[in-house]
């Protein structure tokens, strides 16, 4: 201001500059649509049918290309608008849903920030009226790091979804704190494995041990458990033996824009 001045580093106000305009891009990104919803599918291990698609995010800016959820999503989380962020992907998501067949069900990831808002459970509730899409054919995942604080009214939200019917899977898992007691304290009818575990299977022996007892454990309570990232046949051959129930990873396809995606290839005429 007048009569005042700061010295500042000039990397780091290069940085909170970038910053600014990116927060600043972002806002106009949800106004203008610029923000698009691929899916990626997962399969049932055991038959290698597709079972459904989980909704990733992309970015589609004007000047610098399709940029990917990891260099916005936490930008979206310190400034808040992860929540219309992810208002926009799960209306998006439901409606895609909505025209795929009975059998698909859809996956959309749910921000820790966005458990804090008073409004979630109506804004769920809407979004599948609005689209028509049954709640039995959502499923929502959510990190360990949602459950870490508020875990009583969390677990209260949490019993509402289930009650609705919609699934709910804990994602990345073996990634954060783990903690064994979430498991048994919180409903879930999923457990993902982080794709960390994955990449280690066919060099490291322990990988293995590690999902044979998140199999155990998971068939134990009563849940399902499926494998992300699967990028190879061995992994995959691995992994079934191991016993989980579900794959996803670029093995079985990449994330892709809802148009591009061949929903029953038996009834497409053949060349
Ligand atoms: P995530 O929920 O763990 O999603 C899986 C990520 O792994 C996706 O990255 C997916 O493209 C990638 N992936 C899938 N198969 C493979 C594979 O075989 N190999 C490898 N190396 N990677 C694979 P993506 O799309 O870049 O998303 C990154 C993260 O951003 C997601 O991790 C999720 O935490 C977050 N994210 C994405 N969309 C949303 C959203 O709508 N809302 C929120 N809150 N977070 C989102
Ligand atoms: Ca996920
Ligand atoms: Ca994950
Ligand atoms: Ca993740």
């Amino acid at each position: 201001g007048r009569n005042c001045f700061t010295i500042y580093d000039e990397a780091m106000s290069a940085e909170l500059e970038a910053r600014n305009t990116l927060e600043g891009d972002l806002r106009d990104a949800i106004a203008l649509c610029q923000l698009e919803v691929h899916y990626q599918p997962f399969v049932d291990a055991h038959s290698s049918e597709r079972r459904g698609f989980e909704a990733l995010v992309r970015w589609r800016h004007p000047s610098r290309g399709l940029i990917p959820p990891d260099q916005f999503i936490p930008l979206a989380e310190e400034t808040g608008l992860i929540v219309p962020l992810g208002e926009f992907v799960l209306r998006r998501a439901c409606e895609d849903a909505a025209g795929w067949p009975s059998g698909l069900a859809v996956a959309v990831n749910l921000s820790p920030i966005q458990f804090k808002e008073a409004e979630l459970f109506e804004m769920i509730c809407a979004a599948l009226a609005d689209s028509g899409l049954p709640p039995e054919r959502l499923e929502i995942e959510i990190t360990e790091s949602v459950l870490l604080e508020r875990g009583v009214e969390n677990l209260a939200f949490m019993e509402r979804l289930k009650q609705l019917g919609i699934e709910l899977a804990l994602d990345d898992f073996g990634t954060g704190y783990s903690s064994l007691s979430y498991l048994t304290t919180f409903p879930f009818d999923k457990i993902k494995i982080d794709k960390s575990f994955i990449r280690n299977l066919t060099h490291q022996p322990r990988s293995s041990a590690i999902i044979a007892s998140i199999v155990t454990l998971a068939r134990g309570l009563d849940m399902s458990v499926t494998a992300e990232g699967v990028e190879t046949c061995e992994e995959f051959e691995r992994l079934k033996a191991l016993g989980v129930n579900f794959a996803q990873g670029y093995l079985f396809g990449r994330p892709q824009p809802v148009g591009q995606i061949a929903f029953d290839e038996s009834v497409r005429p053949s060349q």
